[in-house]
């Protein structure tokens, strides 16, 4: 099964590259590309004349929560997220969901941490107590890691890798950014010389070491242990030490505006923006809010922290934290917020906002078979109506998606 694309302007992941290219899809991949010529199309090909439409590589999203979710990955295509990274998730049930990804083209892929490297009582554990309405929390939380020296640490990988995992998810949550009655503060987390050693061990086993921390203090910390990126921004005011740390450990950041702007309660305009195209539970679950953050805590602390680490350099990754849970956030949806709220808050361009949805989580996350529009990779692709790189919004209007060459969405 072929499809040639005709006339597309192409965003390859890192520009654009042609303002009516064409690109031959033929067994999964990308075939061919040619920037000016036209392509001949194979006998018995699938042709789609791309006039006025933009083609780009599928979304990723680098940080969101699958659980068991398979309606987070089927509604997260629709909006042209091909691939997500489950930051956290049981074993067992990402073992689930990869069955579901490997048998269906319709759904978003997903690469996983598997379970985080969490501590005892630690984050996320003591969050989970508070708002989980599951009976059998207790027994779910007694099967995460408890790291505590380099056996444990190993066993951890080792379990994480034997599910197909491939990144490594630490944990840096002490609890004081948030206004959460945590029975203990602060929270256990792990010394700084034990997630050095969940640094190393991931590395050793080939995998990406990226942790949760909110404020400049856990930054810090997990930057210090050698950590490859941050999965999420710090809600403090950025200072020149922050920036200066990023830059030393060449570290990414995946700054997931959307759930800081759930979490502090503003941006509500955008939101109900972004979900006016929903309808009932779908939209109230897309247009609500959690408002945990402390007070002393703003949005704009997030936007200044995103500003400074790109204005020196560093790697930003779309990423929302959205889960099938979590108010404000909705699967797909909430890429499309998140790139323009990179644009329309964090003085991004919109092929910046586009390559840190693209190349750049591929880069980070060693995904060398998708994210870029190049003759070998994936054909996970999404054409657009209009002009995402001039203008953010048209990335909202979803045209077709393919998945391993499978056209997928049609609308
Ligand atoms: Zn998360």
């Amino acid at each position: 099964m072929s499809t040639l694309i005709r006339n597309a302007r192409i965003f390859d992941g890192f520009s654009t590259v042609s303002e009516s290219g064409h690109v031959l899809i033929e067994s999964g991949r990308i075939a061919a590309i040619s920037l000016k010529q036209p392509l001949s199309a194979p006998e018995g090909c699938a042709v789609v004349d791309a006039q006025g439409c933009t083609l780009l590589p599928g979304l990723i999203d680098a940080h969101v929560h699958v659980f068991q979710d398979v309606h987070l990955i089927e509604t997260a295509i629709k909006y042209g997220v091909t691939t997500v990274l489950d930051m956290h998730n049981e074993r067992e049930w990402f073992k689930e969901i990869s069955a579901v990804t490997r048998q269906r083209n319709d759904v978003s892929d997903v690469k996983s941490c598997g379970s985080g490297a969490t501590v005892k009582n630690g984050w996320p554990s003591a969050i989970l107590r508070l708002v989980s309405q599951e009976e059998n929390v207790e027994e779910r939380i007694s099967n995460w890691p408890n790291i505590h020296d380099q056996q444990s640490i190993d066993e951890c990988i080792a379990l994480n890798k034997a599910v197909g995992a491939s990144f490594t998810k630490l944990m840096q949550e002490d609890g004081h950014t948030m206004k959460i009655p945590f029975p203990e503060r602060p929270l256990p987390t792990p010394s700084l010389e034990l997630q050095k050693m969940v640094v190393e061990a991931s590395h050793k086993a080939g995998f990406v070491a990226v942790a949760h921390a909110l404020s400049n203090h856990s930054t810090l910390q997990v930057l210090r242990a050698g950590v490859d990126g941050l999965a999420h921004a710090s809600i403090d005011p950025v200072t020149d030490e922050i920036v200066q740390a990023f830059k030393e450990s060449n570290a990414f950041v995946v700054p997931t505006l959307v759930i800081h702007a759930s979490s502090s309660g503003e941006e509500q305009e955008t939101r109900e923006i972004f979900s006016k195209h929903l309808h009932g539970a779908d939209r109230e679950h897309a247009i609500g809010c959690l408002p945990i953050t402390a007070d002393q805590f703003t949005i704009n602390n997030v936007y200044n922290q995103v500003i400074a680490l790109k204005e020196a350099g560093i790697d930003v990754l779309c990423g929302t934290d959205t889960a099938g849970d979590l108010p404000g956030t909705r699967p797909g949806m909430s890429v499309h917020q998140e790139l323009w709220m990179l644009v329309n808050r964090c003085r991004f361009t919109p092929i910046e906002a586009l390559i840190s949805a693209t190349s750049n989580i591929s880069k980070r996350f060693h995904l060398a078979d998708r994210g870029v529009i190049e003759e070998g990779r994936l054909a996970d692709l999404l054409l657009v109506s209009g002009n995402p790189t001039e203008s953010i919004e048209a990335i909202c209007d979803v045209k077709i998606v393919w998945r391993n060459g499978e056209r997928v969405v049609d609308n």
